[in-house]
């Protein structure tokens, strides 16, 4: 059931509903353009004030805005989850407990990424010069986020645009519209000025007022397709850009690999979040000789896994988020089928076993069952109607698969995990690269040093060496993609470089002499522009220190004027 499709909504705003019943959760007025354009506008007086503030003071408000998340810890988590479908524990433990790490981190670390810089300026320095750069903040941090993340994400870009000075305006993915007003609060309740942080609400077109209405920065996380609409637009305004963008990444695993380690982290990086992940394992290629030892390992797993709505605390993979996605996914799962790849578990969508007709409601998870044995309409009554009204889609294990199948060139953001093998290094390095995105990947090996050499030849943001997904959950490090996974990074230095503007301040403090390259121009100078051509320009101290009659001669000859 599609989320807005549920209910009547009226035309001016968004109806949340929760994927793993299909119904309402409340409902959120849509912003209409001009009132963008109003808050943008209201955003930008505010900034002027907010980037006076101290370090100390941003520092404080932020650890504020922690204290206020962890109080309401449970009801927010309970909010995400109704939202999104993803478990509860799932909130804590991949959206609240990293946001809050990064909270912590930026609040304390960002007066010192930021402190002014003095840069080395070679031979220059000899003649008196001086350079540093000084950081400033931009102004309005427009915000545009997918829904899938949708409290860590647009609140942990929010969080280091204020601790970089400026103010902000998000504008939530149309799916999770009562997690975007959360954040609002989250910030009001902290005491942040009034529009330091503003919500506007709406779909596609309330984002595209949001850009039209000309931010000093947009930090957006989406669709490649969006992604690009959003830079051409931007592109009218010279409005700089962060793009997050799809994933396809690959989880290459290694004949010597811990296969326990690599089975478990499939399996997770797989099926977590539903698969709705950027940095979900799209692909798995393992060496030919462990395939089988691996994919029975993991089938097992998968086995294991409980599906049902998020409330119950013992429910691994929850609901899809919404009946577009879960096309995607069936679609692709159909794909793989008439390619001729096998399906050793999943590959359907399912009805929860929640509640057997005619019986009590067993608590309120219940197992699923796999492949043919799915849950049909007769053997569950459930909220939903049928089984394709579901959204729940079975954890699905897929061998076989190949690069040329048209499922593992484009992102499929859902709970599959096709598993290829390949025969040698080569041959897995060029694999993993032969896609259009380049978020992240990870090698499995018991031999670092090879991990690392491959690491490095891999086309993706961020590489890990037995690990994978978990990174944008440590906010020093840089998340980014290469090639169409995105442009700029979030998270880390490089991220909150994206944040400010940097000034370069160069003080000269010898002004008794002229500048030999002031003007009138002369043979002299003429003949010295040739020697600091020559000589100064190889940063040689030697190569320049015979240049110094003829720069003496020079100066003599500008001073005598
Ligand atoms: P989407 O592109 O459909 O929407 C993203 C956001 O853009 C939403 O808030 C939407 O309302 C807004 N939007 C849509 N059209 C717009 C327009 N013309 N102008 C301005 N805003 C507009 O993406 P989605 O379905 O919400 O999210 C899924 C995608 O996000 C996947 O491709 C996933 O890989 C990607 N993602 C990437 C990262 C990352 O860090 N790289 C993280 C999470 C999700």
């Amino acid at each position: 059931m599609a989320k807005a499709e549920a209910q009547e909504a009226a035309a001016n705003e968004i109806i949340s509903s929760d994927p793993a019943t299909g119904r309402e959760i409340g409902r959120v007025r849509i912003t209409t353009p001009d009132e963008v354009r109003e808050a943008v506008e209201r955003s930008r007086q505010v900034f002027h004030m907010w980037k006076t503030t101290s370090f100390a003071e941003r520092r404080r408000l932020v650890m504020r805005a922690r204290e206020v998340i962890l109080d309401e810890m449970e009801p927010i988590a309970e909010l995400i989850s109704a939202e999104s479908g993803k478990p509860r524990g799932e909130a804590i433990a991949l959206e609240i407990a990293p946001v809050l790490d990064l909270m912590q981190w930026i609040a304390r670390s960002a007066e010192k990424m930021l402190r002014p810089r003095r840069i080395g300026i070679g031979l220059f320095g000899l003649l008196g010069r001086s350079s540093q750069v000084v950081y400033h903040p931009l102004g309005v941090v427009a915000i545009i986020p997918a829904w899938n993340y949708p409290f860590s994400i647009p609140l942990g870009e929010a969080v280091m645009s204020l601790m970089a000075g400026n103010t902000v305006v998000i504008k939530p993915s149309e799916l999770t519209p009562l997690t975007g007003v959360k954040i609002g609060e989250i910030f009001e309740r902290a005491g942040f000025p009034k529009d330091a942080v503003q919500i506007v609400s709406g779909a596609g077109e309330t984002g595209a007022a949001l850009v039209e209405a000309a931010p000093d920065k947009i930090a957006f996380t989406g669709s490649v397709a969006t992604g690009r609409k959003i830079a051409e637009a931007a592109a009218r305004n010279l409005t700089s850009v962060v793009l997050e963008l799809g994933g396809k990444d690959p989880m290459i695993v290694l004949a010597d690999a811990d296969l326990e380690a690599a089975a478990n982290a499939a399996v997770w990086g797989a099926f977590c979040n539903a698969g709705q992940n950027c940095a979900s394992v799209e692909r798995l290629y393992v060496h030919e000789s462990v395939a089988e030892a691996l994919t029975r390992r993991i089938v097992k797993k998968t086995k294991q896994l409980k599906l049902g709505p998020g409330t119950d605390p013992d429910v691994s993979v929850g609901p899809m988020s919404s009946e577009r996605q879960i096309r995607i996914v069936e679609r692709h799962v159909d794909d793989f089928r008439e390619a001729g790849a096998v399906i050793p578990i999943g590959g359907s969508r399912v009805l929860p076993k929640t509640r057997r007709r005619g019986e009590e409601e067993k608590g309120s998870g219940g197992e699923f069952e796999h492949g043919s044995g799915a849950a049909t309409q007769d053997d569950f009554s459930s909220p939903f109607l049928d089984v394709s009204s579901s959204l729940y889609f079975l954890p699905t294990v897929i061998t076989g698969a190949t690069n040329d199948m048209r499922p593992m060139r484009e992102e499929t953001f859902g709970p599959t995990l096709p598993i290829c093998t390949f025969a040698t290094e080569e041959e897995a390095i060029a694999l993993a690269n032969d896609t259009e995105f380049g978020l992240t990947a990870s090698v499995w090996t018991r031999d670092i040093a090879r991990g690392r050499r491959i690491a490095e030849q891999i086309e993706a943001g961020s590489v890990c060496i037995n690990e994978h997904l978990y990174t944008h959950g440590i906010g020093q490090t840089p998340w980014g993609g290469f090639k169409n996974s995105g442009r700029g990074r979030t998270h880390g230095l490089e991220g909150l470089l994206e944040l400010v503007q940097p000034q370069h301040i160069h003080t000269n403090r010898i002004t008794l002499l002229p500048d030999a390259w002031w003007m009138p121009y002369s043979p002299t100078a003429l003949e010295t522009f040739r020697g600091f051509a020559a000589k100064f320009a190889t940063g040689s101290l030697l190569k320049t220190a015979t240049l110094l009659p003829q720069l003496w001669k020079r100066i003599k000859e500008l001073s005598r004027r």
